[in-house]
């Protein structure tokens, strides 16, 4: 897409993983830097956009929520369509969001080719005293898979700005 300023890119997103993961605080601690403690379910939100930086170019990030299909397996193939980037997303405080990563891998590699950028992300990293799945174990899941790793904090922010712009120069760095 050309514009006045030169070029400019908009890189479409996806957020999945088991319901109540965190996805959509994730999403909205990376838009608009807001926590909801009470969120439900369903937003109604399809993507916000957020511009970052990478080398000086002007990148549209656009992130796209499930708004709460996930608990009906039907995250539909719109919803995967033209992402170049995906985040896939399990609670440290709950093992069984981190058996189905794979369900979603799945999920994914049957919707995108293998060159979309992918980041395990374990959320919740505050509950900490609650933790089940221990850091080495994301780790040695995302090396097997060939995913990035980081693990996060919607509530407290911890790394949910890098997440995003990890997986963003993953992107930009495959186009450039
Ligand atoms: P989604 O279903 O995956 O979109 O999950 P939500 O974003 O709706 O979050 C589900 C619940 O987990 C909500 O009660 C959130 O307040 C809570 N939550 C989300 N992220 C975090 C986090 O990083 N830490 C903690 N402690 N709670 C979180
Ligand atoms: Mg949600």
């Amino acid at each position: 897409m050309e514009e006045e300023g030169g070029e400019e890119y908009l890189f479409k997103i996806v957020v999945i993983g088991d319901s109540a993961v965190g996805k959509s605080n994730l999403l909205s601690r990376f838009a608009r830097d807001e926590f909801d403690a009470n969120s439900k379910a369903t937003i109604g939100v399809e993507f916000q956009t957020q511009v970052v930086q990478v080398d000086g170019k002007e990148v549209k990030a656009q992130v796209w929520d499930t708004a709460g299909q996930e608990r009906f397996r039907a995250v539909t193939s719109a919803y995967y369509r033209g992402a170049v980037g995906a985040l896939v997303v399990y609670d440290i405080s709950r093992r069984t969001t981190f058996d189905s990563v794979k369900r979603w891998l799945d999920e994914l590699n049957c919707h995108c080719d293998t060159t979309v950028a992918r980041m395990l992300v374990g959320n919740k990293c505050d509950l900490e005293n609650i933790r089940e799945v221990s850091i080495e174990e994301g780790k040695s899941l995302a090396e097997e898979e060939g995913l990035f790793f980081i693990e996060t904090s919607a509530l407290d922010s911890t790394n949910v700005i890098a997440a995003f712009e990890i997986v963003i120069r993953a992107i930009y760095s495959n186009i450039g």
